[in-house]
């Protein structure tokens, strides 16, 4: 008996040290409509490992906690543990190397390296794609997906990240898994833009950090309005949440769809440099002709 109550007390702290992320839902939503945002032609080369990059979507979360890989750790970014280093979520250099000045690799792990993720997994696509090695495409394709993801979910980028600093216990979990299933469906697709050749990657990982970030204060203050209304985190409460975080989680979703799409154009372009790719921004009618037909045929699945 006493056997079983350890094995369950592990499991829940299994749960609280790695099983934070967007419910599967939310991941793959992103990613469906990143590809989706992308010019014809490369829309066309990621839509054909679509069902695939949807399959290994949740892989970095599978990974999380074997073999002392540090996986977690590519999940989340404490800014505000950076302080008792002098920097804030403003001033945290953009760049690992720069950090790793000051900080050591033991204490950056702890504080979490989404950021560093994120660039590194985008320079193992570009490579992938500049082999045309299409099993390596697809598992940093998905992997970015994953981390870019997270990225836009505001409780990976704080200490509080559980709602455990300021009372909200388990905050994390309603405002990733229980409002996701219940109102994912009512985040309408982002709308067509021109996208963007990302010009410094280490910069655009920390710009959407700081700016995804900005969000927590305001979801702490949901959270509290719907316990205003019920204590136990029923429909009453949810709809509270829900009212009050709308807007939050539309822009959280629609940002981490049109950030994807970025990574995956400017990959694209990085790994294909053909005078047209060469130009830093998508045009409806620079689009068609963008990728030479033979690196096309090169990268048909
Ligand atoms: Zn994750």
């Amino acid at each position: 008996m006493k056997r079983k109550l350890l094995i369950i007390l592990f499991f829940i702290f299994l749960m609280n040290e790695i099983g934070f992320c967007w419910g599967e839902q939310g991941h793959r939503w992103i990613l469906m409509e990143a590809i989706d945002l992308l010019p014809q032609e490369i829309k066309k080369y990621y839509k054909s490992l679509e069902s695939e990059l949807l399959n290994k979507v949740m892989d970095p979360d599978m990974r999380k906690g074997a073999d002392n890989n540090n996986e977690a750790a590519n999940h989340y970014i404490n800014p505000e543990l950076y302080v008792s280093f002098g920097f804030s979520i403003d001033t945290v250099p953009w760049r690992e190397s720069e950090v790793l000045k000051k900080v050591s690799a033991e204490k950056m792990n702890e504080y979490g390296v989404l950021p560093f993720a994120i660039k590194k997994t985008y320079m193992k696509l570009v490579e992938a794609l500049k082999k045309s090695d299409t099993q390596a495409i697809i598992v940093y394709a998905a992997d970015l997906a994953h981390y870019v993801g997270d990225a836009h979910q505001p409780l990976h980028l704080t200490e509080n990240f559980n709602g455990q600093l300021t009372g909200n216990l388990n905050i994390h979990f309603r405002f990733e898994n229980d409002l996701v299933l219940e109102y994912l469906n009512k985040v309408p697709a982002p709308a067509k833009k021109e996208l963007q050749k990302i010009k410094d990657i280490d910069k655009y990982c920390w710009e959407h950090i700081k700016k995804i970030s900005k969000f927590v204060p305001a979801i702490i203050q949901a959270d509290n309005a719907g316990v205003a209304v019920s204590k136990i985190y029923d429909d009453k409460y949810f709809r509270v949440l829900w009212n009050n975080t709308k807007d939050i989680f539309q822009a959280v979703f629609i940002n981490g769809a049109y950030a994807l799409s970025e990574y995956y154009y400017t990959a694209y372009l990085t790994a294909f440099p053909t005078p047209q790719n060469k130009k830093t921004k998508s045009t409806k009618t620079a689009d068609k002709s963008k990728i030479s037909t033979t690196k096309n045929k090169t990268l048909k699945k």
